[in-house]
Order: structure tokens, then sequence, then C-alpha cells
């Protein structure tokens, strides 16, 4: 059993990584971003109370989360391991999911403040397969047509604006770097420079998970 967090602040590579890694391991994404932005689409009731956090570049709280998990952990394709993408961000979070099942691996996507903001607001992605481009660094090959699924509306986050940006990077510092150490306590947690090219970041992603 191989159950892998994907750490970073965001833009850091982690969805596009995670979309790689399911590749090579069959271990599915768990994306509590994706999750949540499902939830608001849908207007149920957790996506109506996470919202407001969203829309601000909050975190949302610890309870509506590892509510999301504990549902997702139970499905049949979770019995092998997952691949957290952006899940835990808290203490709190990481000691509700030490109890749900054990992280062997964590990979820690590092990025300066400095690249974020671009990173963010050049962002797209395909409304149908959730493929994720960049503007500049990672365009489609064809403008306006994903490359994966070939029908997919491209489509840009709400909340990958400037504004929210420096929000989502303050509560990444005061509120999910600390989990470093908690992490690399436990002696799994592996850092990886994610300031290179796509492919390089994920061969030697590849190599910490062996
Ligand atoms: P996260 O899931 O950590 O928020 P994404 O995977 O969505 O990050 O990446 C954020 C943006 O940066 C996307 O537009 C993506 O295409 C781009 N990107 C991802 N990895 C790199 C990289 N190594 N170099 C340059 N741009 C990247
Ligand atoms: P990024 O990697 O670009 O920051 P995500 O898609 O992971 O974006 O998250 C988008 C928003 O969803 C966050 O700004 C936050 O409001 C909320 N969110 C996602 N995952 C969590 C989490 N584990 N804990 C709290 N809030 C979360
Ligand atoms: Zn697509």
């Amino acid at each position: 059993m191989t159950s892998i967090v994907l750490f970073g602040p965001p833009g850091a590579g982690k969805g596009t990584q995670a979309t790689r890694i399911t590749q090579s391991t069959g271990l599915p994404q768990v994306s509590t971003g994706d999750m949540l932005r499902a939830a608001v689409k849908k207007g149920t009731p957790t996506g109506i109370a996470a919202k407001q956090f969203m829309d601000a570049g909050q975190l949302v709280p610890d309870s509506i989360i590892i509510d999301l998990i504990k549902e997702r952990v139970k499905e049949p394709d979770a019995a092998n391991g997952l691949m957290f993408d952006g899940f835990p961000r808290t203490v709190p979070q990481a000691e509700a999911l030490a109890n749900i099942t054990e992280v062997t691996h964590v990979i820690a996507i590092e990025v300066p403040d400095s690249k974020i903001v671009e990173r963010i607001c050049g962002r797209y992605s395909c409304s149908s397969c959730g493929a994720v481009f960049h503007d500049k660094f990672n365009p489609t090959s064809t403008k306006g047509i994903c490359d994966e699924c070939g029908s997919g509306e491209l489509k840009r986050r709400a909340d990958d604006n400037e504004t929210t940006v420096k929000q989502r990077l303050n509560a990444y510092h005061q509120q999910t770097s600390p989990l470093a150490d908690w992490y690399e306590n436990r002696g799994i947690f592996h850092r990886i420079d994610g300031d290179r090219e796509i492919d390089n970041i994920t061969q030697d992603i590849l190599l910490a998970l062996k």
C-alpha cells in the first residue's frame, strides 16, 4: 500500500504532477480543491459552506475537508492507496489523515513565492477532462483546444487572480508550511525542486517513490 501526499504552495505544480504520477503508479488522484469546486458547482451544502472561503483565498474549515476525505477513502478504488493533492493543508488535517490511513511518502514541490503569481495567473484548464495548461509555460498546442481530450472548454478559475493568490500564499505560509516539520519528523518527507522543467520534476518524484 502506497499513499502519497503532494505538498506545496498554490501553483507549485501539484495537479500537473499528480496527473503524471497517476499514469505511472495507477494511484487515484484525490484533489480536495477539485472536490470542493465540484461541490460548489452542484450547490451542495458542502459547496455552499466552502465557497466564501475559496473566493477569499482562505482555507476551508478542517471539519468540512476531513468529512470529504472520510467519504472518499471508503470508495473501492482507494483499497491500494491514494495520491492526495492539496491535502492535508493543516496539522489537524494531517492528524485526521494519520487516523484514516498510513501516509508512505510526502512529496514537497518547492517553488519560490516570486514565481507563484505568474504561474497562477497564467493557468487555465479543460472543463471536460481537467488537464492543466499555462499561457506561457505549458500552452495547448492549438490555441483554444485541449491537448488531452480535444473537446472540453478551456477555463480559468475564479480564484486565480493576483489578489486572491496573495491571500492563498499567506494561508500557505501560516497554516500549511508548518506541516513540513510535522512530516519531516516522521522520516517520509522528500523535497523536490519544482522550479524546473515539468518532465524533470516528474522523474525526480518517481525516483523518490521507489
Ligand atoms: P497546483 O496544483 O500546485 O496549484 P498546477 O499543477 O495547477 O499547480 O500548476 C500551476 C500552473 O503552473 C499551471 O498553469 C501549470 O501549467 C503551470 N506549471 C506546472 N508545473 C510547472 C513547471 N514546472 N514550470 C512552469 N509552469 C508549470
Ligand atoms: P491551489 O493548489 O491552486 O491552491 P486548490 O485547488 O488545491 O488550489 O485549492 C483551492 C481552494 O480550495 C483553496 O484556496 C482553499 O480555499 C480550498 N481548499 C482546497 N483544499 C483544501 C484543504 N485541504 N484545506 C482547506 N482548504 C482547501
Ligand atoms: Zn480536455
